[in-house]
């Protein structure tokens, strides 16, 4: 863990910036009539979460009047959670950055491309010459179509000529990517949806379907009404685990201990499946030796659950014909994430329940493009194809295809939190990020909050002005998904299309053309030629032939025609792979691997300064970092405003009652939100959204030890504690001001989060 940086009181942004919102209630110009004339039906995709629900959003001279659910779309057939039937409420809100913005004495002034470039060209050109060509750092998102991704792996390594590249996802599904690469030698969910309703058991570990993909659901239900049995690992219960037939009601970070114990049962019960281990995994010793070192009362001791219930699980899920492990950020995001991952793997590998229908395993992918915005290069060791930019040959290839010298690609870089680190030592000095939204959703925020105030130039590229857009000294506006084409992997594997509705709003430009104008800046933009993310597309199937994440064979027909197309897929002949691992796994021998993994506690566990364990997570009506959903004036009334979950034995004995307004600290910061007094949490825990910024930030308190082999922060678990405030009721006196109406078109100024008074004076 880091130690905490203390900085000014200040520097903690304040919460108005009126120019740029939100305006969550503004309504367009003609209000709500729905009486429009469409003359546009653009089949596409949500832009939220990597279930990538279908939608067809309508238009009206080149305007997104509305949307209706896509029937035909097999994941949703018809169907749109909260977020989803809101979304393109996005596309010509208020709050849209429409010109680029140049910051002088501390406050934001509209600038033309031309200026915003040269600024850009200088500023880069004098950092790289004083300080390196590493001095200058990108950063990219997994909401990104896999194009854009692709080339901002391309745009960091020969269009800036850095080494220093990554990437949201890094908080996200990683840990889950890097035990799927040891493990199985490929990092892709095993098995796609339509697999899920074919088991007879599912186990959902750390995963809240309901709030966090939402139309999931609709697989878990259909399996329950064929009599499958569903068991969910949370601390809370949570709407997933209040349908679930059992619920292990868990210590965040004591995964490790139940997986263990129920690998021991299965083993004492002779529930494993000799047959599939000797043909077809190596290490199965390993991950035996492990499991018996504890028992299951003392495993159950450790998680806080009944010895009975685990057993239980293990006996469901060893006499289950077909069995899924579903898991998501609950395991994953942890300084033993990784560890997590692959002990739940083993279960699945000692029971050989993986490779046929109903027979699965994977993780939920958070952010729409979790999955394609991880395999084709932003990440700070990969190339596209999930090639490791350290193997020679992959160097070799990918070199060939972009025109270039292996010798001209960097090395690998550093995570995306560990650039934090980098800026704070002085290494790196300047910036581009596109569309992340990091003084949100890193963890200790007062340490990321300063990094970014120390940073010499900063470059944010979004589409409204986030909470980290504040710190840049550029901001240049870019296109939302409803105005762009391009391709998405869904959470399955599936890769499919967006489509472009409309044009950008003002000057706003996609995210590929502001790559190749800042690459001609920098005498680049030989690499970057591209007319349309078509041309981008095709050049990423060569990059990625012969790789893991082979998409070589896909093309935008196919994929239209198909309803989209699992990769791997080879050639333009084959029609792609929806289940993986029906005959090997992807390690050189065709063998899937088992870890012998022990239980370590989390880095922080509770003690009598910090007696809770505090977790984090999401709720329905928000996206991540919330600089989207916030803006939307339906979401905002659902859940205006953070809140803390605590048990009402906890709440009595520190004389808290529901909606007080109360104090969360941890080593590293505190925050102020009401209380929710629920009797669905475990006693010792606490649990906090994390959709919000600024003082309501949780990640003001969540600690930054990664975890070593994915570099993923334990957001899920850190000691806090808790005290009621002076006052009284908390009635809604944190929710922000809201101001309605003015557009920012020609956009004036704003504050500088760096200036004591906002830069306002
Ligand atoms: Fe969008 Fe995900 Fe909701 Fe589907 S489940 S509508 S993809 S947010």
């Amino acid at each position: 863990m880091s130690a905490p940086v203390a900085i000014p009181e200040t520097d903690i942004l304040k919460p108005r910036w009126d120019k740029y919102g939100p305006h969550p209630y503004d309504q367009p110009d003609d209000g709500w009539d729905s009486a429009h004339e469409i003359d546009h039906v653009i089949p596409t995709h949500c832009c939220y979460c990597g279930m990538q629900c279908g939608m067809n959003l309508l238009v009206e001279k080149n305007r997104v009047v509305g949307m209706e659910p896509r029937e035909d779309f097999p994941v949703n057939l018809g169907k749109l959670c909260p977020k989803g039937v809101t979304a393109y409420l996005q596309v010509h809100h208020p709050d849209r950055l429409t010109h680029p913005l140049i910051k002088e004495n501390g406050a934001f002034r509209p600038a033309s491309w031309e200026e915003a470039l040269d600024l850009i060209e200088r500023k880069f050109k004098e950092i790289q010459a004083k300080h390196g060509k590493d001095a200058v750092a990108v950063t990219g998102g997994a909401s990104l179509t896999t194009e854009r991704a692709y080339l901002i792996g391309k745009f960091a390594r020969l269009g800036i000529g850095t080494k220093f590249v990554d990437y949201n996802g890094r908080l996200c599904m990683v840990a889950a990517a890097g035990a799927n690469m040891k493990a199985f030698g490929v990092d892709r969910v095993a098995s796609p949806w339509s697999d899920i309703p074919l088991s007879d058991v599912i186990l959902c570990a750390g995963i809240n379907v309901a709030e966090c993909f939402p139309i999931q659901t609709r697989y878990l239900w259909e399996a329950k009404d064929k009599g499958a049995k569903l068991i969910v690992v949370d601390p809370r219960k949570t709407a997933t685990a209040r349908v679930a037939d059992l619920h292990l009601q868990i210590r965040s970070g004591t995964d490790i201990a139940l997986t263990n114990a129920i690998l021991r049962i299965l083993i004492e019960e002779n529930l494993v499946n000799p047959a599939f281990i000797a043909e077809r995994t190596n290490d199965y010793e390993a991950a035996v030796a492990a499991a018996m070192e504890v028992t299951v009362e003392d495993a159950a001791t450790l998680c806080g659950v009944k010895a009975d219930d685990i057993r239980r699980a293990a006996l469901w899920y060893g006499h289950a014909k077909n069995a899924m492990v579903l898991h998501a950020r609950g395991i994953e995001h942890h300084s033993k994430g990784v560890h997590n991952v692959l002990s739940y793997i083993n279960l699945v590998l000692a029971t050989g329940q993986i490779g046929r229908p109903g027979a699965g395993y994977g993780t939920v992918t958070g952010q729409g493009n979790g999955q394609g915005g991880r395999e084709h290069g932003q990440k700070a060791e990969q190339l596209p194809g999930q090639r490791s930019i350290t193997d020679p040959a992959a160097r070799e290839h990918v070199a060939k295809v972009w025109g270039c010298s292996p010798d001209d690609l960097p090395g690998p870089g550093v995570s995306i939190y560990e650039q934090v680190d980098k800026i704070l030592e002085g290494e790196i000095h300047g910036l581009i990020s596109f569309c992340n939204n990091v003084a949100v959703s890193l963890p200790n925020q007062n340490r990321v909050r300063k990094a970014y105030t120390d940073l010499d130039f900063y470059v944010n590229v979004d589409f409204f002005l986030s909470e980290t857009g504040r710190y840049a000294d550029v901001v240049l506006p870019c296109a939302v998904w409803a105005e762009d084409e391009g391709t998405i992997t869904n959470g399955e594997g599936r890769v499919i299309k967006i489509n472009k509705a409309v044009d950008p709003p003002g000057e706003a430009k996609t995210d590929w053309a502001i790559m190749a104008a800042v690459a001609k800046r920098m005498g680049t933009e030989r690499y970057f030629p591209f007319n349309e993310p078509r041309e981008i597309f095709d050049e990423l199937r060569k990059a990625s032939a012969g790789g893991k994440a082979d998409y070589a064979g896909i093309t935008y027909e196919k994929i239209e025609a198909n309803n989209g197309i699992f990769w791997p897929c080879p050639t333009e002949d084959h029609p792609g792979t929806p289940r993986l691992f029906e005959e090997s796994f992807y390690h050189p021998d065709g063998r899937a691997v088992f870890h012998g993994i022990r239980y370590q506690t989390a880095n922080e566990i509770p003690d009598a300064e910090y007696p809770f364990l505090l977790t984090t997570g999401r709720v329905v009506y928000h996206f991540l970092s919330g600089n989207q959903t916030r803006r939307i004036g339906f979401l905002r009334d659902q859940c205006p405003e953070p809140y803390v979950e605590m048990h009402p034995s906890s709440a009595k004995t520190l004389g808290i009652a529901n909606s007080d307004l109360v104090w969360v600290s941890s080593r590293r910061g505190e925050i102020q939100l009401p209380a929710r007094v629920v009797n669905t949490i475990r006693p010792d825990t606490l649990f906090i959204p994390y959709h919000w910024g600024d003082r309501q930030s949780v990640n003001l308190l969540t600690n930054d030890t990664l975890d070593p082999y994915a570099k993923i922060p334990e957001f899920k678990a850190c000691a806090a504690r808790v005290s009621r405030t002076q006052g009284g009721p908390c009635e809604g006196i944190l929710a922000p001001d809201v101001s309605v109406g003015v557009l920012n078109a020609t956009p004036e100024t704003t504050g500088d989060p760096a200036k004591p008074d906002g830069g306002a004076s």
